[in-house]
């Protein structure tokens, strides 16, 4: 087999309408921006990978516009010239080259399975010990904060066969007024959908310890992340006492948050994802460990349109076994998609599509339209600030 050799790394911010609001605890969008990386080989292959957050720096630190800047600037120069082949030793290089980062390093990791899978002919999940799943049963973000309208927006689901599992963005609001909310939903969906809560890390302990019996009497079968990320002592305690399901989402990161979680017994349920932990190498490492620990899992989403959730559902593939599903819906958030066939969902599952590498492709009309053409290099900023002195 010929080497990889990586010719070059393109970086380009890409900036998406949404269909409506998107409410997260901390911040309201009415647009996504990814981060598109296509790599490039000396024989003309191509590798594509998306970086995306959740609107903003908010959830790990960083935004699409650090992201670009260390792909241009630091990861482009580390990796030029190495084989994408040596996928183990290039991440390392760059574990020692920057510290953090991990949606960056995510992104090129991405287009460097999807080079290898397209070199070699064969789908990415086969280069990670191969399918397990052909589908998966996502769950459909409701987040505008206001009952009914939610459940309206469920129905539509329901109706389309598109989702059946619904996911209250919760935290925006006083907690009262909040679970009121929730359990609303859940009664008007009861015996027909799935509804889970999420308050992003918003509450302390006396209100999770007051807010989550009440959710689960209202029918809601699982609550995410309700207090910080670093209080896993208090996690450990919820998921003890609660009869409903815990997950951890921004609690969980690395391989060693993940054996920490296992052996406090945290939570029920850990949500991948495969951004944070900066790869999907990495995350299957995380789901190991899960597994051996006894912890669930769950496929879980920064909102990445069809190319990201392309390659979540090629980790995805993997798993055998996700008894609360996933949420990889960020394909029908977005009013328009850069991929040429955007994700489908069949009977409330996402499929997983044929094809080699991550089997998804720039739609370059789509890609000029809605490419952020700006420049964010160190080395120019600072010419132009030395040139105004
Ligand atoms: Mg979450």
């Amino acid at each position: 087999m010929s080497k990889l050799t990586i010719q070059s790394i393109e970086a380009i911010i890409v900036d998406l309408p949404l269909r409506r609001l998107q409410r997260f605890a901390a911040v309201g969008a009415n647009s996504t921006s990814i981060v598109l990386v296509r790599m490039r080989t000396k024989d003309g292959l191509e590798g594509i990978g998306e970086a995306v957050t959740p609107s903003g720096p908010w959830w790990g630190g960083e935004s699409v516009e650090t992201i670009k800047l260390m792909i241009d600037e630091q990861i482009a120069p580390v990796l030029t010239g190495t084989d994408a082949f040596d996928l183990a030793p290039s991440m390392a290089r760059l574990d020692r080259a920057l510290f953090g980062n991990a949606f960056a390093k995510a992104s090129v990791e991405m287009a460097m399975l999807d080079l290898q899978g397209k070199a070699l002919g064969v789908p990415v999940h086969d280069l990670m010990g191969g399918k397990r799943r052909a589908s998966l049963p996502c769950s459909w973000p409701l987040a505008t904060g206001e009952a009914s309208s939610e459940i309206e927006e469920a129905e539509r689901m329901l109706e389309s066969k598109r989702h059946n599992i619904f996911k209250l963005k919760m935290g925006a609001v006083d907690p009262v007024q909040d679970v009121e909310r929730a359990c609303a939903v859940a009664r008007g969906l009861e015996g027909r959908a799935s509804v889970r809560g999420d308050p992003n890390e918003m509450w302390d302990e006396t209100t999770t310890k007051w807010a989550v019996p009440r959710m689960a009497d209202a029918g809601i079968v699982m609550v995410e992340q309700p207090m910080a990320r670093w209080n896993l002592a208090a996690s450990a305690r919820l998921t003890a006492r609660s009869n409903c399901a815990i997950m951890i989402d921004e609690g969980l990161c690395t391989p060693q948050d993940m054996l920490r979680i296992a052996e406090m017994r945290a939570a029920d349920l850990v949500s991948l994802k495969v951004m944070k932990s900066a790869g999907l190498l990495a995350t299957r490492r995380i789901a190991d460990i899960a597994e051996a620990g006894g912890i669930s899992l769950y496929m879980g989403t920064f909102l990445e349109c069809s190319i990201g959730t392309a390659a979540n559902m090629q980790l995805c593939a993997t798993l055998a076994d996700l008894p609360y599903g996933g949420e990889l819906s960020g394909p029908g958030l977005v009013a328009e998609d850069i991929a040429v066939q955007a994700a489908r969902y069949v009977d409330f599952e996402l499929q997983l599509e044929e094809g080699v590498g991550l089997a998804v492709e720039v739609d370059e009309d789509k890609l000029k339209a809605f490419r952020r053409d700006r420049t964010y290099s160190v080395h120019a900023s600072r010419k132009s600030m030395s040139a105004k002195a």
